[in-house]
């Protein structure tokens, strides 16, 4: 299953903590709050006290952030400069391990400043966080850009051979010059003001891009006064289309575009009328020639981007930007999409003839489109596969899915136990913490858990880290968890989704890749890792959920303590396959759509996107006329403006290793405390410290295949069976 990260890991060298809301760079300058001075008073002046040097929460005042940001800049400012001005001839002690000791500061602050502007934010954490972003983003680039600090790094990359280091320590020296080098480090003084240039009007564009595409969201809402054009929605669905009016200030029904191109309504909508327009609304969103329009903002990005790659030695964009990825090519990426490809369409195809046969034995009297697609597809779901939540959250209670589900696997799999720390402090109420313990008794991590939603938190789900791990700094991880379910009332136990369970393991299968963490350095720890690997150990977590073993462990009535009757229990099972030939194709061929735009070379003129997207779907045989791509390039906010360029991919990929690990698991006898710790031994715990191709066959004893997927998605059947 899929599982869209709100706050994406992305992290580099030298700053660990900063991954502040990319978004809000762009914000307009703003006066600095009004900041006390920084002193031995602010709680981030010295590392915590606490047990694992967890965040002093109680001592925390909003007021505490940005001045420690700000000295922390400094502080590492001063370091670098330090250790690039060095007299000393370039060592790798003296200049990449001082290095990954700079920054401590900062690193303490921006990460618990991260999880409290995701999971807990008010208007002066806001105003803290439009006012760092831009400067946190100049700190980055001026170590980078730094060019007697390459100097140095460069001189130690280029003797690396002749050094006698051991593998982590080489892997340190690869990654860092690699990382300079895709800042532009190695460029002349005259490229590297190119680059700039390049790289400013890219910002500028990629903010007009979102500018333009949330005033089209919101421009593309379908709104009418006729109750009878929204008929198939419940009550509760016309309630919030009411209330969406009446935000808005206007009578009747509204009903608001989401980022896809289908949209969640369309599967209840039985007007067909209805359905075109709030499609067409969906599908031209940008592309009405008015202000919103982006077609002329993404023409020249893709070129600009072409530009960046040729500029820094690449033949296009994506070649460059996959240098430091587990794919590491585009070509790599391209064969993945192309072999996945004919069995995800083969199907959709199969899936579009079942409701075509639908479509007519109702007498519909049309050809199925886009927009019939949803609202038929969940008629042969009802009559193949229906589950009815209400019957199956009773089984599914919170506390249950945690320790007999969650913490159960864990403890079979890794040998790990979990005890309740009530004297912890945590930035709100709601937030559980956790000390984790090795199977010989050693204390490991710090584990928290916020999973009730709130107005005040992001949405989604996803984990991150308030202390990272670190042989060289004596740290140990401490990680946290935040989602988004519903809380109960007062009294009352929380019910889950199977979707919520599924989140549940998916991010503690995050919390493990940090907690197993074993490194020396901190920038290549734990979940720093590939956009392209990032999400292997979380979705390979997820798969436990239904392992038979650990699904008999938490699935029982939080009344009666009786087990999921067997047949509720398979038809979970079986609603994994339902309409993944639609599922696979949409997200393949947006796939293909970023490839496509991102290999352009340098030389290619602007691009007519619209000519441009129908090409590369014809090219990459993903051209289906009731399938259309998951974001149409003109919204597709992921490559654009989101950080995902040429890497929409990734999603996948981490898909097809974490079925192929699973499948690893059941050829090798399943959930055993051998297999779990030779996997917590050859990959949980290793962070970045290997090239991730290598670490994963020297695992798997073989290339990563992508069978296990297409089995996993119900897409391995013979030819004529259903
Ligand atoms: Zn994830």
């Amino acid at each position: 299953m899929m599982q869209l990260e709100t706050n994406w890991m992305k992290r580099t060298i030298l700053t660990t903590g900063i991954s502040i809301a990319l978004g809000a760079a762009a914000a307009a300058a703003q006066a600095p709050p009004a900041g006390a001075s920084f002193g031995p008073s602010n709680p981030f002046y010295a590392p915590s006290t606490l047990p694992f040097q967890a965040p002093p929460f109680d001592k925390i005042k909003d007021s505490d952030y940005q001045p420690a940001i700000d000295a922390g800049m400094a502080q590492q400012i001063e370091e670098v400069e330090a250790i690039a001005n060095n007299p000393a001839p370039p060592t790798i002690e003296n200049t990449l391990v001082a290095l990954e000791r700079s920054g401590q500061l900062l690193d303490r602050v921006s990460l618990v400043f991260n999880c409290v502007t995701g999971a807990n934010t008010d208007d002066d954490l806001q105003k803290v966080q439009e006012y760092e972003a831009p400067r946190l983003a100049a700190h980055q680039d001026a170590i980078y850009l730094n060019s007697k600090l390459f100097a140095r790094v460069k001189a130690i990359y280029e003797k690396r051979a002749s050094l006698d280091l051991d593998p982590e320590s080489l892997r340190l020296v690869e990654y860092d010059y690699q990382q300079f080098v895709k800042a532009g480090a190695n460029l002349s003084d005259a490229d590297k003001a190119k680059l700039k240039k390049i790289n400013e009007e890219d910002s500028t564009l990629e903010n007009a891009f979102m500018n333009k595409l949330l005033a089209a969201a919101k421009a593309g809402a379908f709104s009418t006064t006729d109750p009878k054009a929204l008929a198939g929605l419940s009550e509760a669905q016309m309630a919030a289309a009411a209330q969406a009016a009446q935000a808005r200030k206007q009578q009747g029904w509204v009903v608001p575009l989401q980022n896809t191109t289908q949209q969640p309504d369309l599967t209840f909508l039985s007007d067909r009328a209805t359905r075109k327009a709030i499609f067409d609304n969906s599908w031209n969103r940008t592309e009405r020639g008015d202000a919103n329009d982006t077609r002329s903002t993404i023409a020249r990005l893709a070129q600009l981007r072409a530009e960046k790659g040729a500029l820094l030695g690449f033949p296009n964009f994506a070649a460059w930007n996959l240098t430091d990825q587990m794919a590491k090519t585009p070509e790599a990426a391209i064969h993945f999409i192309d072999a996945l490809a004919p069995a995800a369409t083969a199907r959709a195809g199969r899936e579009a003839n079942d409701i075509q046969a639908l479509i007519d034995a109702q007498r519909g009297g049309f050809t199925l489109e886009p927009w019939d697609w949803e609202f038929y597809a969940e008629q042969v779901r009802k009559a193949k596969y229906d589950l009815d939540e209400s019957e199956i959250k009773p089984y599914f209670e919170l506390n249950s899915v945690l320790e007999n589900g969650v913490f159960y696997a864990a403890h079979e799999l890794y040998g790990l136990t979990f005890k309740e720390r009530k004297d912890i402090p945590v930035y709100q109420q709601d937030v559980r913490v956790f000390q984790v313990f090795d199977a010989d008794g050693t204390p490991l991590a710090l584990w928290y858990c916020d999973y009730f939603k709130r107005d005040n938190k992001n949405g989604g789900a996803w984990m991150d880290t308030l202390v990272a791990q670190s042989k060289l700094l004596g740290q140990l991880p401490v990680v946290f968890n935040v989602a988004n379910f519903e809380k109960p009332a007062p009294g009352q136990p929380a019910l889950l989704s199977f979707d919520d369970v599924t989140t549940m393991f998916h991010e503690f299968g995050h919390g493990l890749h940090g907690m197993f963490a074993n490194t020396m350095y901190p920038s290549l720890s734990g979940t720093q890792v590939p956009r392209d690997f990032v999400e292997f150990p979380s979705q390979f977590n997820e798969h436990w959920a239904s392992y038979p073993a650990v699904f008999a462990h938490y699935a029982k009535h939080y009344k009666t303590g009786e087990p999921m009757p067997a047949e509720l229990a398979a038809k979970i099972e079986k609603s994994k396959t339902f309409n993944q030939g639609y599922d696979l194709t949409e997200i393949l061929a947006a796939a293909a759509l970023d490839m496509q735009w991102h290999i352009l070379p340098s030389s290619a003129p602007l691009q007519n996107p619209d000519t441009f997207e129908a090409q590369a779907l014809q090219k990459t045989h993903l051209a289906l006329s009731a399938v259309p791509p998951r974001y149409r390039s003109s919204y597709f906010l992921h490559i654009w403006a989101n950080g995902y360029d040429a890497g929409y991919y990734a999603y996948l990929w981490s898909e097809m290793l974490d079925d192929d690990a699973f499948q690893w698991f059941e050829d090798h006898g399943g959930m055993t405390r051998a297999n779990g710790d030779r996997f917590r031994q050859m990959v949980l715990s290793r962070g970045n410290t290997e090239d991730l191709e290598k670490m994963y066959k020297a695992w798997l004893g073989r290339e990563p295949s992508i069978e296990p997927l297409l089995k996993a998605r119900g897409l391995k059947e013979t030819e004529g069976a259903k």
